[in-house]
């Protein structure tokens, strides 16, 4: 059991499938359902996570960089993969090679991809700028790069896609998105002929809009249990894989006066007991928690007291201890009948459930729930 002896992901897999279900469920079955497993799965895992979805079913994949999309192959993993961002063309013919899909958004990059694929055509998706503009051909330059790219040798423009700004909460944007991503869809076509895919809506989108230009979705957040921006009727009953554990390290008494962790942030008021969790932000459980969350020990919350520091955080464990080293802390996750969501944790840190998944650190073993 020493992988349980400090601090550990416990992770359900079964919460990702079943979410993976529910999400195709909900788009029915025109629409092809993309896993976004960036970031590690969003610090769930990438390798043991893909391959199960793959069991499941999952035929495509979206990754971040290269090397996400090489590090999947390198496990055996067949399915397509969807570089969602932009790859150096320095890295062209490993993709060739690898057999991985790019997102193409400059005539450079498609010029780049045209002379890696050497025998056989590549295919490629191509990204437009609805109105985000971090990444992407902007829409209103489609034909322009249409007709740059034309002639490129052994491209295949299989698919055409965008990603939304705001997607939860400002209809009104993604409207105007979207009518920006039909016209665009429809001038390409005209200059490349139909795209087999055409895609645009994340884990927000694919559950708020249902009248869609799209036959694919790209669901990541949602996946892994979360969606912010969606409550209500319109929120599936998504499962949380991650639960994030320690073993509790020390119990000791504290009087008037004592202060607690870097900066005195917390002066004790009462004789009580702390408890010292060994769990710090380089465990990516973040500083700005400090003064500000609770933990769960014998199935109570237990306040924060000070700052989390780089491996350590302190609670109060109440004047007589009820607890001893070696009981389990749980930070995130359910113990008895309380539960610390990811979007309470997120919301305390001034973050949003993306970071706190995916912030988790390298240090913290992933448990893996058969
Ligand atoms: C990360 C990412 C997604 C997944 O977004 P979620 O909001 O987590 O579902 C989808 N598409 C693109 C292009 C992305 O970069």
């Amino acid at each position: 059991m020493s992988k349980r002896d400090r601090a550990w992901l416990e992770i359900d897999i079964g919460a990702i499938i079943h979410n993976f279900h529910i999400i195709e469920e909900r788009v029915g079955g025109h629409t092809t359902v993309m896993p976004v497993v960036k970031a590690d799965a969003y610090g769930h895992g990438a390798v043991p996570v893909t391959q199960e979805l793959e069991k499941a079913g999952a035929g495509w994949f979206g990754v971040a960089t290269v090397d996400e999309g090489l590090e999947l192959r390198g496990v055996g993993v067949r399915g397509r993969m969807l570089i969602l961002g932009c790859s150096a063309p320095q890295r062209a013919r490993e993709i060739v090679a690898a057999d991985l899909t790019p997102a193409v958004m400059s005539p450079a990059e498609a010029h780049a991809f045209s002379q890696a694929a050497a025998n056989q055509p590549l295919p490629v998706h191509i990204k437009i700028d609805t109105g985000m503009c971090p990444m992407g051909v902007r829409h209103d330059q489609i034909a322009d790069f249409c007709r740059q790219v034309r002639d490129l040798h052994n491209l295949d423009f299989e698919g055409i896609f965008s990603h939304f700004a705001d997607a939860g909460l400002n209809p009104e944007f993604s409207a105007f998105q979207i009518d920006n991503f039909r016209q665009a869809v429809s001038v390409a076509e005209q200059i490349l002929g139909p795209f087999k895919w055409r895609h645009m809506a994340a884990s927000a989108a694919l559950l708020l809009y249902h009248d869609k230009p799209f036959n694919m979705v790209r669901p990541g957040i949602s996946l892994y249990g979360a969606v912010e921006a969606v409550t209500g009727d319109q929120r599936p009953p998504l499962k949380q894989p991650m639960t994030l554990k320690a073993r509790l390290a020390l119990v000791k008494r504290v009087v008037p006066g004592d202060k607690i962790g870097y900066g005195c942030t917390y002066e004790v008021k009462q004789l009580q007991h702390i408890g010292i969790v060994p769990v710090g932000y380089a465990d990516g459980y973040s500083r700005h928690l400090s003064n500000n969350a609770d933990v769960i020990i014998r199935g109570r919350r237990r306040p924060m007291l000070g700052r989390v520091s780089m491996d350590v955080t302190v609670v109060s464990v109440g004047q007589e201890a009820d607890c001893k080293p070696g009981d389990e802390v749980v930070l995130m996750g359910r113990q008895g009948g309380e539960q610390i969501t990811v979007d309470e944790l997120a919301r305390r840190a001034g973050t949003i459930p993306e970071e706190t998944f995916s912030c988790m650190g390298k240090r913290l073993p992933r448990i893996y729930q058969e």
